[in-house]
């Protein structure tokens, strides 16, 4: 039977701040395994809290990005539970008043846009992590922990059921990290954990109304993760399905190597966290004046971008939603347009020849050793003539050796394009000689002799040769 998927998501995103959420400890991902501690982070008797004014900044900053309704109330609660990563025995959140509501993010799929609704957005502190002696946690004989990540500021995106496929699910993640990213409230680093997500899954035939009982996948930690986690999930609960069973509603986590979902523990044990206002942190106002000047700061955002290079830089729409995809690469981009009035050249360079140099490396664009300037240099030499499009690879593989200027690359290994036509016309004069034969079978009628006399021109002049001038040399030659 086919049914139908219901998938909501909660996205976890680890806050760029350079202090902890309530302590003033280095927030920064690494080091020393406990040695970006203090007695707040680590839960000690009698330490106390104080709240970072920048997480709130950067909370009501995701929150405007993300249409949402900023709340003038808030409040952090308790959620209280036992585990060797959280020393204090509670998590500081945000159940009863989170800090937006209410808003939702457009994604495209195949070409159709559509509205995911963002339920709300609230703050808290993240876990220590566990290290465990074997590969996981059933076959080691100990674990220690490191409280580095203790009380590292986060904030949990949770999305309505709109999601309807894995695909949807995906296309979803990557638009938030564009977002995340553009506002600088997240390095949106998924290896490092900064950006994760769980995934509510159910499944109903088509007629019902009502949804179907969900299964929670925790800690998708990749784009490949998220949609296969949830492929997986949907075939799992459509076999219960139609082999007469029922899906229960439970907790399972995605093992990448093995590409399953396992129980991790089912409602009947769900937790209790007893949640309760934490009486260390006083509640705060966010005032209708601050949030006004978070919204001045926000930058032009990825759908923004995309407008303006559909519209007045007339780039493809398909194109264009490749260039935006990253700050980075959107930033670079925009950079080159500063040199050249090619927007499109610039765009296929990016998605083109850049894009495959650094998938092929293993590195992203903020890595990529050639200054946009000099792409930029390129395509100018290449739009003026001066240089083939042929031999522009060329210089850019020089430049990615040498670092040096393209005009300086193409003077010194004499790679400028020959458009002189009496030049030309010796070397045309000198091959129609060599080659009598497909001289003739292209008067005979057989134009492909004449790719072939183009070929060859090229080669003499070492691939420098104007190729429609050559064109154009040998038809007159020939008529
Ligand atoms: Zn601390």
């Amino acid at each position: 039977m086919k049914y139908e998927t219901i998938i909501g998501l909660e996205t976890h995103v680890e806050l760029k701040t350079a202090t902890k959420c309530f302590c003033s400890c280095p927030a920064e991902f690494g080091g020393e395994p406990n040695t970006h501690t203090c007695p707040t982070c680590t839960g000690m008797p009698g330490a106390l809290p104080v709240l970072n004014k920048k997480v709130v900044e950067f909370a009501i900053k995701t929150g405007l990005a993300l249409n949402c309704e900023i709340q003038r109330y808030n409040r952090f609660d308790r959620k209280n539970y036992f585990y060797p990563d959280l020393p204090k025995g509670y998590q500081i959140s945000q159940l009863f008043l989170p800090i937006c509501r209410g808003g939702y993010v457009d994604i495209e799929v195949d070409g159709t846009v559509k509205r995911i609704g963002i339920t709300r957005i609230h703050i808290e502190e993240d876990a220590g992590k566990l290290v465990h002696s074997g590969a996981s946690i059933s076959d080691s004989d100990f674990s220690v922990v490191d409280y580095n990540r203790s009380s590292v500021p986060l904030i949990e995106i949770v999305s309505e059921p709109d999601l309807r496929s894995p695909q949807e699910a995906r296309v979803f993640m990557e638009k938030l990290r564009s977002i995340l990213e553009y506002i600088g409230v997240s390095d949106c680093k998924m290896q490092e954990g900064s950006l994760r997500c769980d995934a509510n899954v159910s499944i109903r035939p088509p007629e019902q109304k009502e949804f179907g009982a969900r299964s929670e996948i925790k800690n998708l930690n990749s784009f490949r993760s998220v949609q296969r986690g949830i492929e997986y999930e949907e075939a799992r609960q459509a076999a219960v399905l139609d082999e007469g069973g029922r899906v229960v509603q439970e907790t399972r986590t995605w093992d990448e190597e093995r590409g399953v979902t396992h129980s991790m523990r089912s409602k009947e044990e769900a937790h209790d966290y007893r949640y309760f206002p934490d009486p260390d942190l006083v509640p705060f106002v966010a005032e209708a004046e601050w949030v006004a000047k978070i919204a001045e700061t926000m930058p032009e955002l990825p759908d923004a971008r995309k407008e303006r290079l559909t519209g007045r830089l007339g780039l493809s729409a398909y194109d264009a939603s490749g260039v935006i995809a990253r700050l980075a690469t959107a930033d670079y981009f925009d950079e080159a347009m500063k040199h050249t009035g090619d927007a499109k050249s610039v765009a296929n360079w990016i998605l083109g020849d850049i894009s495959a140099w650094l998938n092929g490396n293993n590195l992203e664009m903020r890595d990529f050793p050639i200054p946009a300037e000099n792409v930029a240099a390129m395509i100018n030499l290449v739009n003026k003539g001066v240089l083939s499009s042929k031999l522009a690879k060329t210089v850019f593989e020089e430049m990615l050796k040498s670092g040096k200027a393209p005009a300086e690359i193409v003077r010194e290994k004499g790679l400028e394009q020959i458009s002189d036509a009496g030049a030309l016309a010796l070397a045309v004069e000198k091959i129609i000689t060599a080659n009598p034969k497909s001289a003739e079978d292209y008067k005979a009628g057989k134009d492909k002799a004449l790719g072939f006399l183009v070929g060859q021109v090229m080669k003499e002049t070492k691939g420098r040769a104007n190729p429609e001038m050559i064109n154009k040399l040998l038809r007159e030659k020939l008529s």
